[in-house]
């Protein structure tokens, strides 16, 4: 994901995210069609592939995100009213050159700030 929007930059960038019990399994990159600093738009061809390969995969839509390479860190009020499914909406947002990520859950136009956890899956 960090190197989805790095390279988008200082555009928005987008995606899908894919599992199982809020369990992140595959990230799913989406082209913003928007092609905006400050808003997103998921390109419909590849939101509809990414909808199809979580299908056939057996996964749900876990999550959403998207990158505010100018901040703010939070959803914005564009983010709220357009939140349209039950996931966790990422942020990534850039500071001094950092990305850094922080998760939301979004209901009825309330906010609130979930934590993220990255888990290492060992092969076996
Ligand atoms: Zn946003």
């Amino acid at each position: 994901m960090r190197d989805h929007v790095q390279a988008h930059a200082p555009l928005e960038a987008c995606g899908l995210l894919a599992g199982k019990n809020y369990r992140v399994e595959k990230v799913l990159l989406i082209e913003n069609q928007a092609k905006s600093r400050v808003k997103f738009r998921m390109d419909p061809k590849g939101q509809l592939q990414a909808f199809n390969w979580i299908d056939s995969n057996g996964l749900s839509l876990v999550g959403i995100f998207h990158s505010h390479p100018a901040g703010p860190e939070t959803v914005s009020a564009t983010d709220i009213e357009e939140a349209a499914y039950d996931v966790i909406q990422i942020i990534w947002s850039r500071t001094k050159g950092n990305w850094i990520a922080h998760g939301f859950w979004i209901e009825n136009k309330h906010v609130s700030e979930v934590k993220l956890e990255i888990i290492n899956i060992e092969q076996p």
